[in-house]
């Protein structure tokens, strides 16, 4: 059992549990139903690194949990909790997130367990490019095959180091940039991708609170204006998540960092929370704001809306009955225990599941994958010509009404597609669809009491498709 969790279930075990809950509610046969629910491939790994006069034994991972399409996706992690069960069900969450978004891809994910602010880049970039060779020699790491991308403590530095390592390895291969996402836009990757799980998040709460029925229920308006919101995490994903609230209209009234917590009613300002902690090297003390005994127990604030954006089984059986949020949206994987999961769920919490809410980069990474086979940057091609057709329509339209629209209106509506344009309408086009797929699912299915058994619903009737025509071999 992993370290971090509740004390019935590994992270594995509650995924298949949250699994085993949906799937009674499919038509899938036993057998396609453990099909699914399996890990195909697991690979551990130990390999020496010089560090400094040492020499060190990393161990890793790479796990490949569905193959119903190829290549797999998932990100890679650097933490000293990195583990065999945490992997696997990292790698599932993948799956199941693939799907719900129409990405066609397998779920995977692995994993480096050390401390990456222990080591230098020099250090780091030695054990990334090994670990990439290790994947290489065991044909886990390829455009086809299996394609990393950054997660927690990772990011576009280590993502350009694997695809230099994988390039190298594979002289001439045409496709060689897409055997990893996430990249720098320099070496092959797309506008748009740093903050697009954080963004993800924010379309995808932003569209749940747009249902009257449902925020009734909850004795809440609609939108996101005035809704006061905690962010626990501010990496890539928490910080821009609360950067997207905050302009949406949102009052961010608790943030957490590892260091601690901080709390203000009226509203915390993000830059300038971010500009202390580069000045003093922690959110604590933050002017007008109150300090929190613990950083866990930001979890336990009045608010509308909590976001954990950090780790998972940060709320387990024993701190959920203190959770007052009425929307849980979770930003990290597995942020919620299994125990936590029922007890939100009777207190009538609407809990926005992981494998929806947080698939905002995978789907980025799609985009920048299908940019990586296609050797085109978006809207290379339809830029100018979308904005001669938008500028002949405002002049036809100008003549037949006798009147000019202003230098500033034009330029707006004049405006053709730039790549990030374009990879945020298909981010948003993505979070809103998938998220109405969902909740029709939730509506309309008898018994199905939670949106996170939706989401596995929806996830399991797409997958075991893919596995039912695939074919299964006599
Ligand atoms: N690590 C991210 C996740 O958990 C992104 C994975 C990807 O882009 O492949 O969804």
């Amino acid at each position: 059992m992993s370290a971090n969790h509740s004390n019935e279930y590994s992270f594995f075990q509650g995924v298949e549990r949250n699994f085993d809950k949906a799937s009674k509610f499919t038509r899938f046969e036993k057998g396609i139903l453990e099909q699914i629910k399996a890990c195909n491939s697991v690979l551990r790994m130990k390999f020496p690194v010089r560090i400094g006069d040492t020499i060190e034994v990393i161990e890793a991972y790479r796990v490949q949990h569905s193959h119903h399409k190829t290549p797999c996706k998932g990100g890679i992690r650097f933490s000293l909790d990195v583990n065999q069960d945490e992997v696997m069900a990292l790698a599932a969450l993948m799956t199941y997130k693939c799907a719900i978004v129409n990405v066609p891809f397998g779920g995977g994910k692995g994993g480096i367990k050390i401390d990456g602010k222990k080591y230098t880049p020099f250090e780091l970039e030695k054990i990334t490019r090994r670990y990439t060779s290790e994947l290489a020699k065991k044909n886990f790491i390829g455009p086809g095959i299996d394609v990393p991308a950054p997660d927690y403590g990772t990011g576009a530095r280590e993502m350009s180091w694997i695809a230099d390592t994988y390039a190298s390895l594979n002289p001439g291969e045409l496709n060689a940039l897409a055997c990893v996402t996430g990249k720098p836009v320099s070496q092959g990757g797309v506008r748009g991708r740093t903050e697009a799980t954080g963004l993800g998040v924010y379309y995808g709460i932003r569209e749940a609170c747009s249902f009257a029925e449902d925020m009734d229920k909850l004795g809440l308006s609609t939108g996101l204006k005035g809704k006061t919101v905690v962010v626990q995490g501010l990496g890539n994903v928490g910080y821009h998540a609360a950067k997207y609230f905050q302009g949406g209209g949102a009052v961010l009234v608790g943030l957490a960092e590892y260091e601690g917590a901080i709390y203000n009613p009226e509203g915390l300002d993000l830059e300038a929370v971010m500009a202390h902690r580069k000045a003093t090297g922690s959110i604590l003390n933050f002017p007008g704001a109150s300090n929190l005994e613990s950083a866990g127990k930001v979890l336990e604030l009045e608010c509308d809306i909590l976001i954990p954006a950090a780790l998972e089984a940060v709320i387990t059986g024993e701190n959920a009955p203190n959770v007052k949020a009425k929307i849980i949206g979770e930003a990290a994987n597995g942020p919620l225990t299994p125990e936590a999961d029922e007890i939100l769920n009777k207190k009538g919490v609407l809990v926005i599941p992981d494998i929806y809410l947080n698939a905002g980069g995978v789907t980025v990474s799609y985009f920048e994958w299908l940019k990586n086979l296609s050797h085109v940057r978006y809207g290379r091609l339809e830029k100018r010509f979308s904005e001669n057709t938008y500028a002949e329509i405002v002049n036809i339209i100008e003549s037949l009404t006798n009147k000019r629209i202003t230098e500033m209106e034009r330029n707006i509506m004049l405006k053709g597609p730039d790549e990030v344009d374009l990879i945020y309408s298909g981010l948003e086009d993505t979070m809103i669809g998938s998220y109405q797929e969902i909740r029709e699912i939730y509506k309309n299915t008898e018994g199905v009491e939670d949106m996170r058994t939706a989401a596995f619903i929806c996830a399991i009737n797409k997958v075991g498709v893919a596995y039912e025509e695939l074919g299964i071999f006599p």
